[in-house]
């Protein structure tokens, strides 16, 4: 007699919880058990889009479909990381998925398939910092005869190089409406923009631009490119797809083919990007573009107390073109958000600082809270404070580790290993030798270019500092020669450090923790390559310098951008200067579209938030100018209704005043 026995399925073998779709409900289970081909949820914050899509992937490997099918794109690679982690809680396989930026997977695709288009697999990839400084170059370069006029600066001549390229409009437009004191410059402005795509192709260089637009001509152009990775990837999901630009959508869609297996996801009340060329609008053609796409709403709020999506919903209101939806709870009461006017800048961080004590004692973790502001530079004085008072901190969206001037040494040598022709680094580096300045650095260049690395840094050079350079030519041709990275960076540091006190003789050893930071992160990458790309792609965030050691145990309090806080969510959040030219910002006030996107800052500001919104503006500010001046609040805030804000006024405690 023959009997079936039917297999157990184990763990570690699929998913762990048999009934683990009971977490969801209907609308997300009906999403994460979608069939095939394309599909959107259109949802408002925190009604579990993330969530739904960290399903999705679970729900597909369980269906058998191969780990290495699947391509999850989200807006960070925290992000990325943080959803596949939750993916592993129910397979094993989650963390094996392809996941992470547009950028980090253009990246990828340029270094397999690059050579079509001319590029090498070792192209280097420019940082902003890097893109502004070639294009200073070819400034000083091309212009040289141009009368001193106001030339715009380097940074402003990248935003406008940007734009040109992500929104399409022509630089002569983009001068004529956002920077009409350039726009006698429109001649040499344009001269430049050649150039400078001219000299990253002859080179070999790629800003961020340039890697998802190359990334967009191999799929387009070259069928075979298009067809590999149509077998490659059987199944797309994109997070927060209302901050895709034209070209970013372009990439997913030609990946995934008409009938594709592509779910996006996201909130058209969310869209921040538009300075980089995203609008809300294209998401809201997705059903256009793919006829027949399953289309999926999600309703409910999990993550906030109704009085706080009161406020959201209020906040919506505003806008000058209306969104449909309409934020809920089922969670039971929650406090009103508060509004607190400071009488200054001490005032308004010595209550926040004040009220994240009062909660910490009440026992929420410091980092369940966060403090959101419109500006990195917004929370320069509360630092300072916190630090005072010794509470750990983490600052997201400001400064970033590779920005600071010593790691941007380090990184200028490691570039020149790669890709030799680098003229911008070997400035860098020859010019750090003692005794060689602009002059010599240009002789020497010229030198390497003629007869190659070896020759060039060994021929007739001034006594002065042959014995310097001779240091520097001997390293550089050992690490060229493929010694482990590990290795490299460390002798790198070795012969970096006296090099580093001479150069940041004034605050060098406040900078040092930085060069212990750039070791342990090496250490961590199997190349030169892959640590570079990675630096250029998810810069650390924040600067050693930045951190304290006093709470090793406490995980700090976050600080953040609006923009760097997307999807993310806390127990409390406080959103600091909350002033008419901050938010929204000065350059806003003339436009209703500008103006619009400004709320819808506010809007994921105020969204992040699970029972505790803390708003709060000083109402005297500092300026160089006026010494002191009066502000005005943000028309956000006066613009809603009383009955959703309970106000607080500041009294200081006269036996123990917090700050000075
Ligand atoms: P955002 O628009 O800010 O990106 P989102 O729509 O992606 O938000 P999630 O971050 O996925 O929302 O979810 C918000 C919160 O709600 C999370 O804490 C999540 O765990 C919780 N949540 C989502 N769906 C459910 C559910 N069905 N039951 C209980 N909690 C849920
Ligand atoms: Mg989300």
């Amino acid at each position: 007699m023959q009997k079936v026995y039917t297999l157990r399925k184990l763990s570690g073998q699929g998913l762990v919880a048999p009934n683990w779709l009971a977490d969801l409900n209907p609308q997300q289970q009906a999403a994460v058990t979608h069939s095939s081909g394309p599909a959107v949820i259109i949802a408002g914050a925190g009604t579990g889009k993330t969530k739904t899509l960290v399903y999705r992937v679970a729900w597909l490997l369980d269906r058998g479909v191969p780990v290495q099918s699947i391509l999850l794109l989200t807006f960070t690679r925290k992000a990325a990381e943080h959803m596949l982690s939750r993916v592993s809680e129910f397979h094993p396989a989650g963390q094996q998925v392809t996941g992470g930026t547009f950028h980090s997977f253009a990246n990828t695709l340029l270094r397999e398939f690059g050579h079509h288009l001319g590029y090498g697999a070792n192209f280097t990839i420019l940082d902003s910092s890097d893109s502004q400084d070639r294009i200073d170059l070819l400034r000083n370069q091309l212009l040289k005869n141009l009368p001193k006029v106001r030339f715009p600066k380097k940074g402003t001549l990248l935003d406008i190089f940007s734009s040109h390229r992500n929104t399409g409009r022509p630089v002569e437009q983009i001068l004529d409406q956002d920077y009409p004191q350039f726009y006698s410059l429109l001649v040499p402005v344009e001269k430049l923009f050649t150039a400078y795509q001219e000299h990253k192709k002859k080179y070999g260089l790629a800003d961020y631009d340039d890697l998802l637009f190359l990334c967009r001509d191999l799929i387009r152009d070259f069928p075979a490119v298009r067809e590999t990775l149509h077998r490659r990837y059987s199944h797309i999901l994109v997070d927060e797809y209302q901050d895709t630009n034209p070209v970013q959508a372009e990439i997913v869609e030609k990946i995934s083919g008409p009938n594709g297996n592509l779910m996006v996801v996201g909130d058209d009340a969310q869209s921040i990007y538009k300075f980089r060329g995203a609008d809300f609008k294209n998401f809201l053609q997705f059903p256009d573009r793919f006829p027949g796409a399953a289309e999926y709403r999600l309703e409910e709020n999990y993550r906030s107390v109704q009085p706080i999506l009161d406020v959201a919903n209020s906040v919506m209101s505003q806008a000058s073109e209306k969104f449909e939806k309409n934020l809920f709870t089922k969670k039971p009461d929650g406090k009103l958000p508060v509004l607190i006017t400071a009488s200054g800048e001490n005032d308004q961080n010595a209550f926040i600082i004040s009220r994240i004590l009062d909660l910490r004692e009440e026992g929420v973790p410091l980092n369940q809270m966060a403090v959101l502001f419109r500006s990195a530079r917004n929370s320069y004085s509360l630092e300072l404070e916190l630090n005072a008072n010794q509470i750990p901190f983490e600052k997201r969206g400001g400064l970033k580790f590779t920005e600071s001037s010593h790691i941007r040494d380090l990184i200028a040598y490691l570039r020149l290993l790669l890709n030799q022709k680098d003229i911008v680094s070997w400035n860098r580096v020859l010019q750090m030798v003692e005794g060689i300045g602009p002059r010599s650095a240009d002789e020497i260049i010229t030198r390497i270019e003629q007869d190659g690395v070896e020759a060039g840094l060994s021929g007739l050079v001034s006594p002065k500092y042959r014995k310097n350079l001779a240091g520097l030519r001997h390293n550089l041709l050992n690490w060229m020669n493929g010694t482990e990275l590990k290795a490299i960076a460390e002798e790198l540091i070795t012969f970096y450090r006296p090099v580093f006190e001479r150069r940041y003789f004034e605050d060098y050893p406040k900078r040092e923790k930085d060069l212990e930071a750039f070791l342990s992160l090496a250490a961590k990458f199997s190349s030169v390559e892959a640590f570079l790309s990675h630096l250029a792609l998810d810069p650390v965030d924040f600067s050693q310098e930045d951190t304290l050691p006093t709470h090793p145990d406490e995980r700090p309090l976050i600080l953040s951008t609006i923009h760097s806080a997307k999807g993310l969510e806390w127990h409390t959040v406080f959103i600091m200067d909350l002033l008419d030219g901050i938010l929204p910002s000065t350059f806003s006030l003339d436009e209703p579209e500008e103006l619009d996107e400004e709320l819808r800052l506010f809007y994921v500001a105020v969204t992040r938030a699970a029972e505790n919104l803390y708003l709060v503006y000083p109402g005297v500010s500092f300026h160089r100018q006026f010494n002191q001046y009066f502000t005005r609040p943000s028309r956000f805030i006066t613009g809603l209704p009383d009955r959703l804000l309970e106000k607080w006024l500041l009294d200081a405690s006269p036996d123990q005043p917090l700050l000075t």
